[in-house]
């Protein structure tokens, strides 16, 4: 196929933009459908493929609060609020089920809303799309986008869709929010697996999981089993997520089906074992293999990476898709600032790379510890000396600028986890 160059090609208006287009999005979850809403609202002709047609499944249901002024920036709030459950904090559970944690989002030590939602994907994705196209972005379901060229020229990508001979999309701007199939990144061998963090995954849907009551019903819970942690989420209409994340070796010894392999893990901790008793699951179980990597950059000539295109990491923090819609209103505050600005857009969209990076990086020193027995300890046994644990739930509910107010107290939580790991290496070094 002969690519034209874009400078030869005229701008044809919306009706036609699946020809030419300012933007193209590949990828409609959350990450893509944000940044695309954004953008088209701004003016910008712009289209937005799907392979899948919503709603369709899709794992990643427990928000945080910090995504709550982003869903308000999309003006989808309060339909994300008609189709949630109210959380409002996080409770970890020791392995033996005998301890219990709780983080209120309200004893945060930075302002932001006292609580986020847990959804189903398929109705929350959904809505995302359909807001994006309501902005007046041409929005393709069931379209499958191959890349043929991306560079400072802009991208050219053929759609395929089943029954239809593939036709070529040219556009100014190539924003890939492809999720795990991180297509950029792949294309050009830059996905490379976190070696930090190795995490899969067995999750599914449950009926007739007990709720819990009082001040954090609605709140995800945390299970720290051994091996892995377990996530139990409530959902509208009496579903409840539930999810082993795990290393990719222990998953890999299953030697029968998955729920069967799952069965044997909860057996193996009574008070999951007890939660599940009268619960009956809705559909088969699924799995996930490693997923925790990175791309080397979120940005560069011709294209912006968005959320999981970019990279991933093990989420225990629920911070999946919190992390894709603050990189889509990024994203498409560094397109727009490009256009109307005198600055060089390399320079506009290296800064952005540099705030995605950073983020990311900024989490992943707690991720890396989740199996840490002393890191465990600390989160089983809160205590807010110095306002510890109020910053530690500034995290939690996903704010991840840098203050110093949490930053200094953070930087204790880690000084006392170093002492605390020290401690347990010295205690098994003499029995050892
Ligand atoms: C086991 C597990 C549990 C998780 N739990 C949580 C959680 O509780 N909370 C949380 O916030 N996050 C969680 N996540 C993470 C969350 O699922 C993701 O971070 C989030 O969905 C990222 O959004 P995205 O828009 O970047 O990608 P996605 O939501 O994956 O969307 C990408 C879309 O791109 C489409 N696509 C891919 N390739 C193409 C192509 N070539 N052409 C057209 N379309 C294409 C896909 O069909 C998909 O719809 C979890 C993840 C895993 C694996």
């Amino acid at each position: 196929m002969t690519v034209v160059e874009l400078d030869d090609v005229a701008r044809v208006d919306a009706e036609v933009a699946t020809e030419y287009c300012d933007v193209l999005v590949i990828g409609g979850g959350p990450g893509g459908a944000a940044v695309t809403a954004l953008l088209a609202e701004a003016g910008l002709a712009c289209v937005l493929v799907e392979r899948e047609k919503h709603p369709r499944f899709h794992i990643g249901e427990s928000l945080l609060p910090h995504s709550l002024p982003l869903l308000d920036r999309l003006g989808v709030l309060e339909r994300v609020a008609a189709i949630g459950v109210r959380k409002p904090g996080a409770e970890f559970v020791s392995a033996d089920g005998e301890k219990t944690a709780g983080f209120a989002f309200a004893r945060s030590l930075t302002p932001g809303p006292d609580h986020a939602f847990q959804v189903r994907r398929d109705q929350f994705d959904a809505l995302l799309f359909e807001r994006a196209r309501e902005l007046g972005a041409v929005c393709l379901e069931e379209t499958e986008a191959d890349l043929i060229s991306v560079g400072e020229a802009g991208a050219v990508a053929m759609l395929k869709q089943a029954g239809r001979a593939p036709r070529p999309l040219r556009a100014e701007l190539l924003i890939d929010a492809s999720g795990r199939s991180a297509l950029m990144a792949k294309t050009r061998r830059e996905r490379k697996p976190d070696p930090n963090n190795r995490s899969a995954a067995i999750f599914g849907h449950f009926h007739g999981v007990p709720r819990a009551e009082g001040s954090l019903a609605g709140a995800i819970r945390i299970h720290l089993t051994d091996p892995g942690w377990m996530w139990q989420i409530p959902l509208p209409d009496g579903l409840t997520s539930i999810g082993l994340v795990a290393e990719p070796s222990y998953l890999s010894q299953r030697d029968c089906g998955i729920d069967a392999f799952f069965d044997r893990h909860c057996d193996r901790h009574p008070a999951l074992r007890q939660l599940l008793v009268g619960a009956t699951r809705a559909g088969r179980m699924q799995a996930t293999g490693n997923f925790s990597y990175r791309a080397e950059t979120a940005s560069g000539p011709g294209h912006l990476k968005v959320g999981d295109a970019y990279g991933f990491i093990d989420p225990m923090f629920s911070t999946g898709v919190h992390l894709a819609l603050s990189s889509a209103a990024e994203a498409a505050d560094a397109v727009l600032t490009a256009r109307s600005s005198d600055a060089k857009r390399a320079t506009i969209f290296a800064a952005y790379n540099q705030k995605v990076r950073e983020r990311i990086h900024f989490v992943s020193w707690f991720i890396y510890r989740i199996h840490n027995p002393a890191f465990r300890e600390m989160l089983l046994n809160p205590k807010d000396v110095f306002g510890i644990e109020r910053a530690v739930i500034s995290l939690l509910a996903g704010d991840f600028e840098r203050r110093p107010a949490v930053d200094v107290r953070l930087w204790l939580f880690k000084a006392i986890w170093r002492m605390l790991d020290y401690r347990n290496a010295r205690k098994a070094m003499s029995h050892g």
